[in-house]
């Protein structure tokens, strides 16, 4: 049997996680909720770059390296890319495809944050969906915008700025009344792709409000890559 090296931090990656046995590995940042009920074993904090991953390959004995992290979490992708190769063994990685405009959808794609500024311009209620990213930004808001932040964990915000911790997966009736009370006149967001965080999509569609993008990072290429969580299960089946 091969031992497996789940990189995770994302819904797919717990998915695949509950399916392994107590021969393989699940490894997490740590920023987010560590399971305790899984058959596998858990590791939670980073390696120290893609030499320290190189590392525990080796001494681990791992045969297969699965990247399933978040499509924006450039870092340990590359660093998984890099790693499988100093240390001979596969690497593969679920790339989860984006969420495509469709009709109603006014998307607007920006590639940073400088861009991101620039497209704000004009806008007064904006509502950020990035993770912590804003956070960094709070001492430039604009006069005239009150911004809204989404991320897992609670921050005090500033007087221009509402932090609202929460964890998805957001149902579509919940983010409904979350854009009539805050009154968003523009959403902020990745394009995660996946089910979990999509219904704010819908909702910005419904309200007519444009949804600025960030663009979506290049990944390093991998030995196989795969689109959704059961077509890398049936892979891994000669091997689990
Ligand atoms: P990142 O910039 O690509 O990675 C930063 C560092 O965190 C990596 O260099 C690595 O440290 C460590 N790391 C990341 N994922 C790890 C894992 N699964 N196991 C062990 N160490 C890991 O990543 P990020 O954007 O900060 O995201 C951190 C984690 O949150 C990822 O696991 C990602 O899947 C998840 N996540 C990210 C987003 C997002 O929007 N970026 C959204 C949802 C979930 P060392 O170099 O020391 O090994």
């Amino acid at each position: 049997m091969t031992r497996i090296l789940l990189l995770g931090g994302v819904g797919d990656a717990l998915a695949i996680a509950r399916r392994l046995g107590p021969h393989h590995v699940y490894s997490l940042a740590g920023l987010g909720r560590v399971p305790d009920d899984l058959r596998c074993e858990v590791r939670v904090g980073g390696f120290g770059g893609a030499e320290g991953l190189a590392d525990y390959l080796r001494r681990e004995g791992i045969g297969l390296l699965l990247d399933v992290t978040h499509p924006y979490a450039a870092q340990i992708s590359a660093n998984a890319a890099r790693a499988a190769r100093q240390a001979g063994i596969p690497c593969w990685a679920l790339r989860r495809p984006g969420w495509q405009a469709g009709a109603g959808d006014d998307w607007r794609e920006v590639a940073d944050w400088p861009a991101l500024s620039q497209a704000l311009t004009g806008f007064r209620r904006p509502f950020f969906t990035l993770g912590r990213e804003a956070l960094g930004h709070l001492d430039g808001i604009p006069d005239g915008q009150f911004w809204t932040l989404r991320m897992l964990d609670p921050h005090p915000g500033n007087e221009r700025t509402r932090v609202i911790a929460a964890r998805g997966p957001f149902r579509l009736e919940q983010e409904r009344a979350l854009f009539e009370a805050g009154g968003f006149d523009v959403l902020i967001s990745k394009n995660s792709g996946g089910t979990a965080t999509e219904p704010k999509l819908q909702v910005a569609r419904e309200r007519r409000l444009p949804v600025l993008i960030l663009a979506r990072p290049a990944l390093a290429p991998v030995d196989r890559t795969f689109g959704d969580v059961d077509a890398l299960w049936q892979a891994l089946a000669p091997l689990r």
